[in-house]
C-alpha cells in the first residue's frame, strides 16, 4: 500500500492534512484519463524550509523534497530526496500543520500539470532518469529527475532515495532565481505570515505559541513569521473593533438635528 508510510507519520486527529480517502474507483478512473496529470510544489516550512515537489503517478503524489527549490538555470542540480507518497487529495493542500511529523506551514506554491517525456514512467523511476514537461505558473518545460548513486554505508531505508532536480535548456529555463522573484502561494496569494494569521485560531492573541528556538535560519524565519502573522491578526481585529469613521458617525446624528430632518 503506497500510503502506508504517509499514514503512519501522521495522526489525523491532530493534523489538518488529508488522510487520502479517495476509492479505489475514482483513483482508477483518473488515471485513465491521462498518462501524466497533476502536479504540485508545496513549499514548506518546517524544522528546514524545503519544497515538495510532487507528481501524480498510479494514484498517488509521488513526493521529493528539495531543499534549495527548484532553479531554472540548466547548470543549477538541486537535491530532491524522495519521500513518502502523499494522496491525491495532498495536492491542493495549504495550511498550518500545528503539531507532529512536519509541524509548520504548507505554501502551495505551484501546481499544474505534467507529462512524462518517456514511454514508461515505473521503468524510468527504476532506472532512476525520469523526463518530464511541466506546465505550472512558475515551473514549465522539460525537466528531469536523475537518481544519484547511495554513498558508501547508506541505510537501507535511505538508499535509492537521492535524486537530482535540473531543468533542461529550454524556452522556459534562464538565470532566474524563481523562488526569490515568485515567492507567493498560487492558492492564496499569500506568504508564509499570511497563512498563518488566516488558519491561526483567535487565541493567538491572548496565547502565542512559544517560537522555534535555534540558530538555523528556519528557526528565526518561523519567529519572523509568527511575529508578522501575530501583527496582520492584531491589525484585522483593530479593524474590525475600532469605532466607525467620522463619515458613518455623521449618518447617526439623533433624530432632531435639522440634517436628520431635511432628509425626511
Ligand atoms: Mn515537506
Amino acid at each position: 500500500m503506497p500510503l502506508d508510510e504517509y499514514r503512519r507519520k501522521r495522526d489525523f486527529n491532530r493534523t489538518p492534512e488529508p488522510e487520502g480517502g479517495e476509492t479505489g474507483r475514482a483513483r482508477r478512473r483518473r488515471q485513465e484519463a491521462r498518462d501524466g496529470g497533476y502536479f504540485c510544489v508545496q513549499k514548506h516550512l518546517a524544522s528546514h524550509l524545503h519544497y515538495d515537489l510532487r507528481l501524480e503517478h498510479g494514484g498517488v503524489l509521488l513526493s521529493w523534497a528539495v531543499p534549495k527549490g527548484p532553479s531554472l538555470r540548466p547548470s543549477d542540480r538541486r537535491m530532491a530526496v524522495q519521500t513518502e507518497d502523499h494522496p491525491y487529495e495532498y495536492g491542493s493542500f495549504e495550511g498550518v500543520i500545528p503539531e507532529g511529523y512536519g509541524a509548520g506551514i504548507v505554501m502551495l506554491w505551484d501546481h499544474g500539470t505534467w507529462a512524462p517525456e518517456v514511454e514508461d514512467i515505473d521503468a524510468a523511476l527504476e532506472k532512476g532518469d525520469l523526463k518530464f514537461t511541466l506546465d505550472g505558473y512558475k515551473l514549465k518545460g522539460s525537466w528531469a529527475l536523475v537518481r544519484t548513486r547511495d554513498r558508501e554505508g547508506t541505510p537501507i531505508r535511505q538508499r535509492r532515495r537521492n535524486w537530482l532536480l535540473i531543468k533542461h535548456a529550454d524556452f522556459w529555463s534562464g538565470p532566474v532565481d524563481i523562488t526569490e522573484l515568485a515567492p507567493l502561494s498560487v492558492k492564496s496569494e499569500g506568504d508564509f505570515d499570511d497563512i498563518l494569521a488566516a488558519d491561526m485560531p483567535d487565541l493567538w492573541l491572548a496565547d502565542r505559541p512559544a517560537t522555534a528556538t535555534g540558530r538555523g535560519s528556519a528557526a528565526s524565519l518561523t519567529r519572523e513569521v509568527i511575529e508578522r502573522a501575530a501583527r496582520k491578526i492584531l491589525a484585522r481585529h483593530e479593524s474590525a473593533t475600532a469605532a466607525p469613521p467620522a463619515a458613518t458617525s455623521r449618518r447617526r446624528r439623533p433624530a432632531g438635528s435639522s440634517k436628520a430632518r431635511t432628509r425626511r
